[in-house]
This record gives C-alpha cells, structure tokens and sequence, in this order.
C-alpha cells in the first residue's frame, strides 16, 4: 500500500473522526469475532473484470506472498485460540479465501486444517468453509474436503452468457465450463453433503429469474446474489437499456415476486431471506443489510489483519489495518475505527440513514457501498435509491400475504 493510500485512511472517516472512546463510553460495546477469512492463496487463476481484489482500485496483492507460510497460519491460530478463549466462543468459523485458494493445492489445504484444530485445541470448535471460483475444484480436492469437514461454495452467475461475460480466464476465455463441470460434481449424490451454496454477481443485463433457474440445475442448499462491488465516487454499472432510475432494486424486487411465489420449501435466497426476516422484525445476520455489527476479519497471506475485502473497491488500501497476527490480537483490532465503524449498527451511521424509514431493515446497506472520496464511509448506500424500491415492493407483497393469512 502506498504512503498516499495509507494516509487517505486515515484522514477519511472513520480513520479521522470517529471517537471510538466516546463510542464505548455512550454503551456501544465491542462484540467477538466469530469469523476468520483466511486468504490462503493471494493470486487468481481468472480475471474477471468486477474482482475487487485484481481489477479494481486495490493493488496491494502485488507485494504479498502467493500462498500463506504454514507459520503464518498457526499465528492466525494462535489469535484464534486467545480471542475464543477471552469471549468464551464454542465455535469460530474458518473460511478459506483468495484469490483463488485452490491455487493453494490440497496439501496446504489439509495441512493448515490440522494446524489450526491441533493449535485452536479442543475448547473451542473450528468449522472450515472454502470459497472458490471452481475452475480447479476436482475429486481431489472435494475427497479432502469430505476427510477435513469442509463446505464448499462457488462462484457461478447464472447461465454461459451471464457468466462468461465477466468471469474469464486471462486469455478472455469464458470459465462456464469447467465451473460447471466441478458443480457438476460436487451436486453429486457422493459430494452433496459438502456444497454450502452458490454465489453470484448482480448482471444488471440478465434475467433474474432466469438468472436464479439457471443456478437451480445445480440443486444448492443456498443461493446468494451479491450487488456488485461500487460506490459514490466509481458509481454501479448501468444496465446497456436504462429505463429505471432503481435498476438493481427491480431486479432484485423481480426475483423476490418470483422466489416468493415458489412452492415451499423454497431455496434460501440469502439476501431476500435476511430482508425478510428483517422486514418481519427479526435479527438479520450479515454485513450486507441490517443492523447487526461485523464479527469477520481477514487475514492475509503476509499474517496483515485487514478488513471486509469488499472495501478495496473503494481505494487502493481501503481494507487495511495496522495490525498484523504476529504482533496484534483481535481484540486489538475491535479497538480501532475501522472495526467499530462496522459494529455500531445505528450510532455509527450517516445522518440520512438515521433519519431512513427503512433503517431497522437496511442499516445503511453494505458497508463497502457507502464510501465517497472525501466524506469516507460515512454516507448512505450508493444502492439507496435501489435498496428502497426493492423494499417498498417486497413490503407491498408481504402486507397482502399477512392480511390474506389473518383475515
Ligand atoms: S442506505 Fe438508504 S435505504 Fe438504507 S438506511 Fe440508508 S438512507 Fe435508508
């Protein structure tokens, strides 16, 4: 990271102007974390052109080893062990992340698995997660993943067209192939049991329905449709026909009037599953919408402690911290602005989101979406405008439901 980047962080909300002893003194508390991304692999063997980690703002992938060093991964551990120790947490989750962490291979895989359960020790269980985009994902690796416990979810975007339009190998080549072929396998009656889900990217251009029954063949417990990475100063793409001031609201409004009619039981969507627990007063539990604060971290394959890396879409060395797992716990981490600005829920939000009817529901959106140059992290989602037409559609919907259930 740059001299430049380092100090727009810290002169840029919340590196300057969050107090985060006045936080702690009007009763917002700090809350464990109960989740690690483990950058294990920090190159990629696609290119595709949304990465917030290759093809965006972020170069600092650049100087970082390729794979994490068996070292660096039971310091990790060892930070696990003594935040879990000091919150007295049963479980923490592990997720293997890159790049593309299969670029890592099974043995590292396997190995940092062992490292981390024979150093976390018994007090506290680890639950393993492997995000990857699906390109190497063989017999091999889901053999190992059946051994180590390990649930795997893909990146697919729906059907060839969709997907090959931005998830392509370096030479432009679409990678709908072999993904398929790897989901092809792990749908499988013998590898079923360790698919955790299917992510996709918002095509702005595609169908949703479409879009969602062409991820449907592969028969996943979960589903998730992510707004792309962008914000106020490198705004969304708009769709090549722009008829809507709230495109990505639509969409995602049209999907849900069709996932909602679906016959029961219905495949958990998890944007619209959470927005709807939300919208019926519940607790939502991601970082992507609501009020519940960020209990995940990253660590780099250098052993950096850095933040959600949907955040490097904003600017080169957005998602950093000062710490690292060789000299900082993570309890040191919960201190800083950076983590609290993502804990406060309510008291940490711009004035427009305070003020927002939809605001129990919303929460201000995806963090990574509110950043503007200048004014930092402290603004409404660059999805407002489309968040609340999703809402006000998905609220029409639901109200008719509950009179028609209690007339
Ligand atoms: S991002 Fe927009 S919809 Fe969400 S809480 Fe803020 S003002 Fe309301």
């Amino acid at each position: 990271m740059s001299a430049d980047a380092d100090s727009r962080r810290r002169r840029e909300w919340p590196g300057s102007g969050l107090d985060v002893a006045a936080l702690r003194a009007a009763g917002v508390a700090p809350v464990p974390l109960r989740q690690v991304v483990l950058k294990i692999a920090a190159r990629c063997d696609l290119d595709c052109s949304y990465c917030y980690v290759y093809s965006l703002q972020d170069t600092g992938w650049r100087d970082r080893p390729r794979l994490m060093a068996p070292s660096t991964v039971r310091a990790v551990a060892a930070r696990i062990r003594e935040h879990a120790s000091t919150h007295q947490l049963p479980e923490v989750s592990v997720v293997f992340h890159g790049g593309e962490p299969l670029l890592a291979g099974v043995q590292t895989i396997t190995r940092a698995c062992a490292d981390l359960r024979s150093v976390v020790g018994e007090a506290t269980e680890l639950t393993f997660a492997l995000q990857t985009n699906g390109v190497r994902l063989d017999e091999a690796m889901l053999t190992a993943a059946d051994r180590e416990h390990i649930f795997i979810s893909v990146s697919m975007d729906g059907p060839r067209e969709s997907h090959d339009r931005f998830r392509v190998h370096r030479d432009g080549r679409g990678s709908f192939d072999r993904v398929d072929a790897a989901l092809r396998l792990l749908a499988s009656d013998r590898y079923r049991h360790l698919f955790g889900g299917l992510l996709a990217v918002i095509d702005i251009d595609a169908d949703p329905v479409g879009t969602y029954r062409a991820l449907l063949e592969y028969q996943p417990p979960t589903v998730d449709f992510l707004l792309p990475f962008a914000n106020w100063t490198h705004p969304p793409r708009q769709p090549h026909a722009a008829e809507s001031a709230t495109p990505y609201g639509d969409w995602l409004a049209a999907l849900f009037e069709h996932w909602y009619a679906s016959p029961q039981p219905r495949t958990p969507v998890r944007i619209l599953e959470e927005t709807l627990q939300l919208m019926l007063g519940g607790i939502g539990g991601t970082e992507v919408i609501g009020l519940a604060p960020a209990t995940s971290v990253v660590v780099e394959t250098d052993g950096s402690i850095e933040q959600t890396g949907g955040l490097r879409a904003a600017y080169d060395g957005a998602s950093a911290t000062d710490h690292t797992v060789f000299g900082s716990s993570f309890d040191d981490l919960l201190e800083t602005p950076e983590l609290a600005a993502r804990q406060g829920g309510e008291a940490v939000l711009a004035a427009e989101c305070r003020s927002c009817e939809w605001l129990s529901v919303c929460g201000g959106g995806h963090y990574a979406h509110r950043y503007s140059a200048g004014a930092g992290f402290l603004r409404q989602s660059v999805y407002c405008s489309d968040l609340k037409a999703l809402f006000a559609r998905m609220a029409v919907l639901i109200s008719g439901d509950l009179r028609a259930t209690t007339s």
